[in-house]
């Protein structure tokens, strides 16, 4: 769904700003026209995202782009204040995306009705931040290899009951959620397929105990990272907090980067994969076969410091036995290598 025209300003911009801003421009080290340049995802419109969404555009964030796929249900609005009675059976992406603009004309809301695998690249490309509300595994699992591979920031949120989590990962500084066991350990069998091999339909996300409340300090905590990571401001979270709002307490853990994580680690990005490549087949073949195997989208293939072209075949290339090749790719953080045997 395209953004919709904002409508004419009836005051100067200035005053406007001025007006709507008063009280948050008396912050210390508050800076809107700052805010007013940055661009953050939410990912998923439920409980967390909702309100996430909501504070992003009151505070005047210049674009805000949400993403689900998710229509709206009855037990939905309970929490989720940006929805009615009236709007059960509609999207919740594109329920949000016109209270989020009638919220605050200023800001440019893009809604996107659709998985989260689907968003274009340049979307990714634009973020300067990524806010997960997701409420499946399989999603949450997907945004974080992205957000990896492209180097994003992720405030990542999760809650149960009267418990919550936020967590915030900087790609190759802080965990990401692979990097401890965070996500169930039955699902993290499926986590080395890559994402283009993934099965196309999603179940549908498990019922979890779910209160407002709750909801409304993990995404009160979810924005205000958002918010000093854009600003440059305060300590950041470092990097996981758990909440237990029946016995209230907040619990900052330290979590260490796993030097076994397949996302991130350096391990992983040295070894390789051993790679089979047939012995007639052409490098375009080949390319179109690492876009179906890894989910890349333009890859490049190096070899011995040369990127190879279309039409070369592997197989005449005197490739040694696991000798390696580098792919690059858009969708890659670091080169991908891989050990070639030629058959
Ligand atoms: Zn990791």
């Amino acid at each position: 769904m395209a953004d919709q025209a904002r409508p004419e300003e009836k005051r100067s911009p200035v005053y406007h700003t001025f007006d709507r801003y008063a009280r948050q421009l008396l912050m210390d080290g508050w800076d809107q026209e700052r805010l007013a340049r940055a661009s953050v995802l939410v990912a998923g419109v439920g409980a967390l995202g909702t309100i996430v969404a909501l504070d992003l555009v009151l505070t005047g964030i210049g674009k805000v782009v949400i993403v689900d796929f998710d229509t709206i249900e009855m037990s939905n609005l309970s929490r989720q204040f940006l929805y009615t009675d009236q709007d059960i059976g509609e999207p919740k992406a594109v329920v949000a995306g016109q209270r989020l603009r009638a919220a605050n004309p200023d800001v440019q809301v893009l809604s996107l009705n659709r998985s989260i695998q689907q968003v274009p690249q340049t979307v990714w490309d634009e973020m300067d931040l990524i806010v997960d509300g997701l409420d499946n595994f399989e999603a949450r699992r997907w945004l974080n290899s992205l957000c990896v591979q492209k180097r994003k920031p992720l405030i990542h949120g999760g809650m149960f009951g009267w418990w919550g989590n936020v967590q915030r990962v900087i790609p190759f500084q802080t965990p990401c959620l692979e990097c401890q066991p965070l996500i169930p350990q039955e699902r993290l069998q499926k986590a080395c397929t890559p994402p283009g091999q993934r099965r196309k339909t999603e179940e549908p996300p498990p019922k979890f105990p779910s209160l407002l409340s709750v909801a409304t300090v993990i995404a009160g905590i979810q924005f205000q990272e958002v918010l000093k990571h854009l600003l440059g401001i305060g300590k950041a979270l470092d990097n996981f907090l758990f909440y237990d709002g029946l016995y209230q307490r907040f619990t900052i853990l330290k979590l260490a980067l796993n030097p076994n994580c397949f996302l991130c680690s350096d391990r992983f990005r040295i070894k390789g994969e051993i790679f089979t490549v047939g012995r007639e087949e052409s490098v375009t073949e080949l390319k179109n076969r690492l876009i179906m195997t890894f989910g890349l989208v333009a890859p490049k293939i190096m070899f011995r410091g040369r990127i190879l072209s279309d039409e070369q075949i592997l197989g005449k290339l005197r490739v040694k036995k696991k000798e390696p090749i580098f792919i690059n790719d858009d969708s890659l953080a670091q080169p991908l290598k891989l050990l070639v045997i030629i058959k």
